[in-house]
């Protein structure tokens, strides 16, 4: 046995509330001691599994890389715990988020350190694996220092992996092949969801995006993702099911970018890569209500970043925090489309912001041929005289794909980019959208960190369409405020079959994609025909309910709702009923809590969010009509008069305020593909 390592374990016994070393095992339990991961170096390979209330939630799952000089996944041994550097064993930080679903996060984890090495003597290399673990999330990461001369190291594969228990079933979402689909613009992140499928059933030639959601039989949830990527690292997924009911890291498929950029990631040394995130309850409310991507990430900019230490001080003061203002957009393109680049529809729906008290307006594809850069200066100033704030779109292309849709050769390059930015600038545009993008390569996140950092320099936020999943961005970039990353909106309107599984959709994301990250879906409809004029075009299949709950169970900082002028004509004449109009003006994008009520994916959700001191209750049904019985004691109190959004036996929707007999016991009503909120 190692002395120095059970020196270190037992001065941190404390908080490793059950740290044992059996020969050479260690096991990290969470402050409450229900989570538990064990560590083991066995035949030269180091090793982890994970438990639950003593269930397994992950069996024996394999750890390390094959790097450029040097193979981290076979020939392990443990060597001293305190060679090189001070580990803490414990953390407890407090931090604000100010665009997520939670505002204000008490993290308080265990830490364990796993120092390997490889070889002896002078050939010797080392590798640390540091695991975080909180009461429901673990987060680890290999840290590599600097070896000799060697002073930078690219990543080969990842051994990685997660093994899950014979009971597991998936709810994933397939990596798309690469260069294929519109403009050859894949993949990005909207494939389909499956649902409670048996591991041996869960194939897909590219494997699995994240985030993805296990069930462990009855035993639990797992999901897993990853955190912290930066242009210091690829975008990863999990790979195809490997045998022994293994998944693993796998990097970008070479075709992605148009074949061009490595697939293996690089960092300088000393670095490390991004966290791996596993989140694990009992029920789905600990992945609802998961911090897992925030916790081990820093902000990238300012004092935050690093603790002043000297010199890097006069660096440090050269940053000024900058308030970026959060909240609902317009946008004709969802339903007025490409024809509604023109001055007067796009004054039509800087009229609708306005009406509604949203600050801002999208102005999405082809602004710059349809209108032009002059006229584009007029229709801000307009805008700004409405009170109401401009985001562009763009692009991101570039050689990455074949888009036509315009601007395009305006974000992929820097003189260009900061051109434009400066313009955007100076005419007060105050967010862009960056769409159609390369997918996971290194190259690429390089690309996404350049867009936000130009537009950072010029206090512009960023959206991101057809694009990758957002990887803890919100606490990295001030300056982010969206991604797609999934089969949004858009597919409503273009078809009929998406329109009659959007429930189903609704009722999915919330426990998985959007529980990681921003989600820009671009919803909540009320027209009843997708299409202008409310005529033509698919047939929404959700209540106006479902549609108002969406606004609610969806959460990104800036929601661009899919509403239309024609939903401001008194009813009579096609307009939406005055209450979904009076709930689509009152709801927050931004929220302090969010908490799981109810729910299963694919079949109907309800999340509880806070915004200030209001709770916003909020559910949808995908499955067959049904009532449901909900504890919501956590949020309102027996007497309490709460305003219930719900639909009536015509589908329509009203408003009622309602008295709370039993908070233990309220009973909601949803129809197929309806709805509710609850606000109090
Ligand atoms: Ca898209």
């Amino acid at each position: 046995m190692n002395k120095t390592i059970l020196k270190n374990l037992l001065c941190s016994s404390f908080f490793l509330v059950s740290a044992t070393i059996l020969a050479q095992v260690a096991t990290v339990s969470s402050p409450d001691a229900r989570l538990k991961v064990n560590l083991d170096v066995k035949d030269g390979k180091a090793v982890y599994s994970v438990s639950y209330d003593d269930k397994t939630m992950l069996e024996e799952s394999p750890l390390g890389f094959k790097s450029n000089f040097g193979d981290f996944s076979t020939g392990l041994s443990l060597r001293d715990h305190q060679e090189g550097k001070e580990y803490p064993s414990h953390v407890q930080e407090k931090y604000h988020l100010n665009r997520c679903k939670v505002s204000d996060v008490d993290y308080e984890a265990n830490v364990y350190t796993l120092c390997l090495k490889v070889g002896e003597g002078r050939r010797q290399l080392n590798v640390d694996v540091v695991f975080y673990v909180s009461n429901n999330d673990i987060a680890f990461r290999y840290e590599v220092p600097r070896h000799g001369e060697t002073g930078s190291i690219r990543i080969m594969s990842e051994e990685t992996g997660f093994r899950f228990p014979q009971q597991t079933t998936t709810f994933m979402c397939p990596q798309s092949d690469a260069m294929v689909g519109w403009k050859r613009t894949k993949p990005s992140y909207e494939e389909g969801y499956s649902y409670d499928r048996p591991l041996a059933e869960t194939k897909a030639r590219h494997g699995f995006t994240f985030p993805c959601l296990f069930k462990i039989g009855e035993d639990g949830w797992v999901l897993v993702s990853e955190t912290g990527n930066d242009s210091r690292y690829c975008g990863c997924r999990l790979s195809d099911l490997k045998e022994g009911n293994l998944y693993t890291v796998d990097f970008p498929m070479p075709e992605e970018a148009n074949g061009n950029g490595t697939i293996e990631p690089a960092f300088a040394l000393p670095g490390a890569t991004p966290w791996r995130t596993i989140t694990v309850g009992k029920t789905l409310a600990p992945i609802v209500e998961t911090t897992a991507p925030w916790n081990t990430v820093r902000p990238l900019y300012g004092a935050e970043q690093n603790p002043s230490k000297g010199d890097d001080d006069i660096l440090l003061r050269t940053y000024s925090p900058k308030n970026y203002k959060f909240g609902k957009s317009t946008w004709s393109w969802i339903v007025w489309q490409d024809a509604s680049m023109n001055w007067d529809d796009q004054v039509a729906y800087i009229d609708l912001a306005s009406e509604m008290g949203y600050p801002y307006i999208l102005i999405d594809a082809g602004w710059d041929e349809q209108l032009g850069y002059k006229k584009m200066e007029d229709l801000i100033k307009y805008a700004h005289i409405k009170n109401v704030d401009v985001f562009l779109w763009y692009s991101s292309s570039g050689y990455w794909n074949d888009i036509v849709q315009s601007p395009i050769n305006k974000m992929d390059g820097p003189i260009a980019r900061k051109e434009v930015m400066r313009w955007m600038k100076k005419n007060g545009v105050k967010g862009i959208k960056v769409d159609f993008w390369g997918g996971d390569k290194q190259e690429t996140f390089r690309q996404y960190e350049a867009v936000l950092s130009d537009a950072y320099d010029n206090d512009i936020m960023v959206i991101f369409h057809g694009c990758t999943l957002p990887r803890g961005w919100e606490r990295m970039y001030p300056n982010y405020v969206g991604s797609e990353a999934v089969l949004a909106s858009e597919n409503l309107v273009f078809s009929q079959g998406a329109c009659d599984k959007e429930a189903k959709d609704t009722s999915t994301h919330p426990f998985i994609r959007n529980t990681v990250g921003c989600m820009e879906w671009g919803g909540s409809f009320l027209n009843r025909r997708l299409g202008r004029g409310n005529q033509r075009g698919p047939k929404r299949a959700t209540t106006d309910c479902h549609e108002l709950a969406q606004a609610v169970l969806f959460q990104n900082p800036i929601q661009n709702f899919a509403i239309t002028p024609e939903n401001l004509k008194p009813e009579s004449e096609g307009g939406a009923p005055k209450v979904s109009i009076d709930f689509m003006k009152m709801v927050p994008t931004t929220w302090n809590e969010t908490k799981y009520v109810a729910g299963y994916p694919g079949q109907f959700a309800v999340l509880a969010r806070r915004n200030a001191d209001t709770w916003y209750i909020a559910g949808n049904n995908a499955s067959d009509e049904c009532d449901k019985v909900l504890d919501l004691s956590r949020f309102v109190k027996k007497g309490d008069v709460v305003t219930l959004f719900s639909d009536d036996a015509n589908s329509e929707p009203q408003r009622k305020e309602v008295k709370i007999k039993n908070p233990k016991k309220v009973k909601v009503h949803m129809l197929h593909n309806g709805g509710f909120v609850i606000v109090k």
